[in-house]
């Protein structure tokens, strides 16, 4: 579904991003764990148009190149991000957000559709469609900025730190709404600081380090591998995925 090949992304003199080549198959979640300033972010908004990547550099979606199209061009080709910090209009209510995810072609003959399901997923939206968003709680400001993607119809939901400034208790509901949204078939590429919750949660996974990929690996082997654990996982032993909570 999304192959990214030889990825290069510089600001001005500084290569934040050297050579990243990752993929993403069809109903698969992947997430990339890396440290404060490993280009997590920067490889997600590449991906989604929003910070050009150097030539050379290749992205396909479904055997299309999108390579440096515009935003709007990847959310039409299927791929929404939540970017860090939301990008959400708290001025604007709940409804109003929603509405705006539903703006480009792909989304707006379903949009009925896309809104049912996202309030199926967050049933504590619906009792707050006319909220003006900036009043909500960062959970519920994290619900409506998935939301809103959601509403552009995606294939591909590429997520930078949901949990991120979110409770405990929070970030649990997230994971929950996450696991719901991969049963809908649609595919996740995640950056997360919570990694033993986002290991439970994808499929696969790729450490980033300074712009590079230094390791990947099913879940379940980057659970137990002895660097992931003391890097990511607080040094804590052995760690099943499937016994996250
Ligand atoms: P964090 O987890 O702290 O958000 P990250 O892995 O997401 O980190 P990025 O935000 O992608 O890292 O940043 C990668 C590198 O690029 C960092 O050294 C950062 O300082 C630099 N960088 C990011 N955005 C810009 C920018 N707009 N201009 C210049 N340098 C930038």
């Amino acid at each position: 579904m999304l192959e990214v090949r030889n990825w290069r992304v510089a600001y001005g003199q500084h290569m934040a991003l050297q050579g990243v080549n990752l993929e993403v198959a069809s109903g698969e979640v992947v997430v990339i764990l890396g440290t404060n300033g490993a280009g997590k972010s920067t490889l997600l908004k590449s991906v989604a148009g929003l910070v050009p990547a150097q030539p050379g550099s290749e992205a396909k979606f479904d055997n299309t190149a999108i390579t440096n199209l515009t935003p709007q061009a990847i959310v039409e080709a299927g791929i929404a991000l939540v970017p860090e910090g939301r990008g959400i209009f708290g001025e604007l209510t709940v409804r109003e957000n929603l509405q705006l995810g539903a703006f480009t072609k792909r989304a707006r003959a379903s949009e009925t559709q896309n809104l049912e399901q996202v309030l199926s997923l967050f049933p504590k939206l619906k009792e707050r469609m006319k909220q003006v968003v900036q009043t909500m709680s960062g959970g519920e400001q994290q619900m409506v900025a998935i939301g809103r993607a959601l509403m552009s119809n995606p294939r591909l939901l590429l997520l930078d730190e949901p949990s991120l400034g979110l409770s405990p208790l929070m970030t649990g509901e997230l994971f929950k709404a996450l696991e719901q949204v991969r049963q809908q078939s649609l595919s996740i590429l995640l950056v997360e600081q919570n990694a033993k919750r986002s290991l439970a949660l994808a499929d696969r996974g790729y450490l980033l380090e300074n712009g590079q990929i230094v390791g990947q690996g099913t879940s379940a082997e980057l659970s137990n591998d002895p660097a992931v654990q003391q890097a990511y996982l607080g040094g804590a032993g052995r760690y099943a995925a499937s016994a996250a909570s």
